[in-house]
């Protein structure tokens, strides 16, 4: 019998959704325990009763009361705050489903790894950050971090049928984001509603900006580079606007596999919740590449996306510096989006955080997720000084 247990923890973001369409869709596979919101309380309560769940956690306590109002009644657990959400994540389940946005999600993920449990992993900040603390607590327990990440889940489908031996290197595509056709002038005064305008695919707020700037896909290479134990020259990044290639393998005898689909994240959480087996995605417009008639390629600019180079950067300093350029590039986007930065002052920001956190630092340790935590805060401290003090 072939039913898992799953836990959802941001169940009411953008990936929650995606995921709640696959659990419907292959209902009897399932039995959601735990689904975990913020302060979508409305939401997160219609969601649990919809997916049967066990309990729902609201991480903000102020909506506890109005959980538990919203849910009285139904025999659904009702509880809240940061504590119960990381308390969710370590009970055991078949899989924890990793996507809440941000640095908040390291905790959870540790500790879900730390109980055993298998992540499906869409929360890529946490894996930037933790990289090397992470990869290791999974291996010393034995666990299996299965991505949900469009490029990531493409590769891990790819790698699973082949032997690993024979890589070179290893291909994640970009959409290239809203501002792919711009020249610098534009992208410099670029409002908040343009960089929320993504040609391809509907997401969060957070990684839709992390699109418009390539930050992501800085998060991503450095998220592949910890996933698969590829070095940092052997991760190339290409712009391919239809977003229909999600990921490629390059191998020694010269052959290349690739994974394609339609730009719906339900395809790769399919494959991720389904893993070793395939599940329904019924929902997913099926590819057809006739009618499509054009998949196009390109390298991507480094000087109009300034991003995409320092995440490079971070990866190969390693220790703390991923999550330096993690931490700033959050308290950027949180400045950006209350109107208190332009949109090219990103990629300052998290530059002039990275400069002056590893001129501070001679060599703080980075072992445990302490200094994980550590190095989140400070990149955050700095970029928040620089928002106020020193950026005109
Ligand atoms: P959303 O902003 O749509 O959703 C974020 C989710 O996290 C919500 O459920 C939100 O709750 C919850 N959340 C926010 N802060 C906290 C907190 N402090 N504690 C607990 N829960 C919290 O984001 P997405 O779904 O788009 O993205 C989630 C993650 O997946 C990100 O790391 C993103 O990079 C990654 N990802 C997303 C893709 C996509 O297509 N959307 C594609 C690939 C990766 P609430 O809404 O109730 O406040
Ligand atoms: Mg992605």
């Amino acid at each position: 019998n072939d039913t898992r247990t799953i836990a959802i923890l941001g169940a009411t973001g953008s990936i929650g959704d995606s995921t709640a369409d696959i659990v419907l869709a292959n209902r009897d596979r399932f039995h959601v325990t735990t689904l975990v919101g913020h302060s979508n309380v409305d939401k997160l309560a219609a969601r649990a009763k919809a997916l049967r769940a066990e309990r729902a956690v609201v991480a903000d306590e102020r909506h506890h009361q109005k959980l538990k109002d919203l849910l009285a009644g139904t025999g659904i657990d009702v509880a809240a705050g940061r504590r119960a959400v990381i308390a969710s994540a370590a009970e055991a389940a078949d899989l924890v489903v990793c996507a809440m946005v941000g640095s908040p999600g390291i905790e959870p993920a540790m500790a879900a790894i730390e109980a055993g449990n298998t992540v499906a992993l869409a929360n890529k900040e946490a894996l930037v950050c933790a990289g090397p603390v992470m990869m290791k607590l999974a291996a010393q327990k034995g666990v299996r971090i299965l991505p949900l990440d469009s490029e990531h889940n493409a590769l891990f489908q790819v790698f699973e049928d082949t032997n690993r031996s024979h890589i070179e290197a290893i291909t994640v595509t970009a959409s290239g984001g809203p501002f792919r056709t711009w020249d610098a002038e534009r992208i410099r005064s670029a409002t908040l509603s343009d960089a929320l305008n993504h040609p391809n695919w509907t997401m969060g707020q957070k990684v839709t900006i992390d699109s418009a700037t390539l930050a992501n896909k800085g998060l991503e290479v450095i998220e592949a580079h910890h996933l698969f134990a590829m070095s940092p020259d052997a991760i190339k990044v290409v712009v391919h606007p239809q977003s229909i290639v999600h990921g490629m393998v390059h191998y020694a005898d010269g052959s290349v596999l690739a994974q394609l689909g339609m730009p719906d994240m339900r395809t790769p959480i399919a494959a991720a919740l389904a893993w070793p087996n395939r599940y329904q995605a019924p929902q997913v417009e099926r590819l057809d590449l006739a009618t499509l008639s054009t998949l196009s390629f390109e390298r991507p600019d480094l000087e109009r996306f300034p991003m995409l180079g320092l995440a490079f950067d971070a990866m190969r300093e390693g220790a703390a510096a991923p999550a330096l350029f993690n931490a700033a590039n959050e308290a950027a986007v949180t400045a950006f989006v209350e109107g208190k930065c332009a949109f090219s002052d990103i990629a300052t920001i998290v530059a002039m955080t990275m400069d002056q956190a590893l001129a501070a630092s001679t060599s703080r340790p980075f072992a445990s997720l302490e200094d994980v935590l550590s190095a989140d805060q400070n990149g955050q401290r700095l970029a928040n000084a620089i928002v106020d003090d020193q950026l005109h």
